[in-house]
């Protein structure tokens, strides 16, 4: 055994579960779940949430679903009053219902305190939000610091309702409690840990963010089925901004065991994919990203940090910065559909969330394997006849790219520089150099430094 050779097995054994995965049959599995999460009444806190993050827990032995309680002070934030809906609609001149939360739930401005009254069109107009642009959909808007009440709606209807007195009736409830969220902890052979954290906050919205809690939970079901891993793995769900803030209260030394990190977001929609470094802009999952980016067969486009997002900004603010980089496919705000009822079922592709699992492996694989090697025969090259390293390789371009692949390997092996250096100097799938390194270790001629 050298220093290597675990992560060289390990990294294998995402190979394998790759293999095995069909990413299409994979898709329509993920995108039934999203169907059964979608309906339910989310918000930053309150029963939606909780039922949310318990149907996680039934799928991942070893959930946890915390409780933090109102009031508490988390970083220069406190927890919030717990919402709760009862009901709320409109009723017109009339008497006809012309909004309903029961109908969809986005109907509702998140967080709304209680109102009941009636009152006439141009003062009800002051608590209504719609979209002029897009007239028949719904947007979605919340208010959760600034006490407030209102309704969303299709513009079209807004538009078409009459002058005179409406009802209106706001059932809700805001009331000490708590906030809740849910991590899963996959203990590795290394106690440091790879991150991946998605906002479970959202209401009847889809892509934003059903697509990545699906995909997340998915992805740490496979991990959490493997006899070992060479990373500790940490799954975390919470509620956007105050959820993330939370975890990192409650975390106050993750700055020391997180190696590597990703948010998760619209995952189910859209080709290709979208990265947003780390604050540190070169950190070693940014480097990951760029060897994805280079030999994937999906499109990405890379960008540097922003301090604009979702809770990227809160792992990268300077008391933590934690090396968490921003996965996405399409980003927040840029489909046209975002934030709003259109981002429903209907814009989620289930090869788009199948094959976005299968990028989390391909991820997931290089941080496994990665690792530095030292080249036992470095003057010259060595023999690789002699020793059989050609006889598995083939003709054609794959036979090339094994070829080159060990000559990479052997090159740039001088001890110093990884796996993952060595892939992304030569253009290479990772797949391939971890293949050519096992091959040589296996010869002799190459043995780990460190993994
Ligand atoms: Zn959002």
């Amino acid at each position: 055994m050298t220093p290597g050779s675990d992560a060289l097995a390990a990294s294998r054994r995402i190979c394998e579960l790759m293999a095995r995965l069909d990413p299409a049959a994979e898709g329509y599995r993920l995108k039934a779940s999203m169907a059964e999460l979608y309906p339910w009444p989310r918000s930053i806190t309150g029963d939606g949430l909780r039922r949310t993050l318990d149907w996680i827990g039934d799928r991942l032995p070893g959930f946890v679903r915390r409780e933090v309680l109102t009031g508490t002070a988390v970083l220069d934030w406190e927890i919030p009053r717990e919402w709760t809906v009862r009901q709320a609609w409109i009723d017109g001149p009339d008497g006809d219902r012309v909004v309903d939360f029961a109908a969809h739930n986005l109907h509702l401005l998140g967080y709304s305190v209680p109102f009941q009254g009636t009152l006439p069109r141009a003062e009800l107009d002051e608590h209504l939000h719609s979209l002029p642009e897009h007239p028949a959909w719904i947007p979605y808007r919340t208010s959760y610091y600034r006490e407030s009440w209102g309704f969303c709606l299709p513009h079209a209807t807004r538009s078409a309702l009459p002058d005179g007195q409406y009802t209106v009736r706001v059932d809700t409830e805001l009331a000490p409690g708590a906030l809740s969220y849910g991590e899963l902890l996959l203990p590795g052979n290394d106690a440091r840990e790879i991150v991946f954290s998605c906002h479970v906050c959202h209401p009847s919205l889809a892509n934003d963010n059903l697509s990545s809690l699906v995909v997340a939970v998915a992805l740490a079901r496979l991990l959490g089925a493997l006899p070992a891993r060479r990373w500790t793995y940490r799954f975390v769900f919470v509620p956007g901004t105050i959820g993330a803030i939370t975890w990192l209260a409650e975390h106050p030394d993750a700055a020391h065991r997180v190696a590597a990190g990703l948010v998760l977001a619209n995952l189910g929609h859209a080709d290709g994919f979208t990265y947003q470094r780390t604050e540190a802009e070169d950190a070693w999952i940014d480097r990951v990203l760029e060897l994805r980016a280079a030999t994937a067969s999906e499109a990405y486009e890379l960008r540097p940090f922003s301090p604009f997002g979702y809770d990227e900004r809160q792992y990268a603010s300077p008391g933590f910065r934690l090396p968490v980089g921003r996965l996405t496919r399409t980003p927040h705000g840029e489909y046209p559909e975002y934030h709003t009822s259109a981002d429903d079922l209907s814009l989620i592709r289930p090869d788009r969330l199948g094959r976005s699992l299968a990028e989390l492996l391909e991820i997931v694989e290089i941080l496994e394997g990665d690792g530095v090697y030292r080249n036992l025969s470095p003057r010259g090259e060595p023999q690789l006849g002699r020793r059989d390293l050609y006889r598995s390789i083939g003709g054609g371009s794959d036979g090339r790219e094994r070829e080159l692949a060990l000559l990479w390997v052997l090159n740039q092996s001088d001890g110093a520089r990884s796996l993952l250096d060595v892939a992304r100097r030569a253009g290479i799938p990772f797949r391939r150099i971890r293949e050519a390194a096992e091959a040589l270790a296996a010869a002799e001629l190459l043995e780990g430094v460190r993994a």
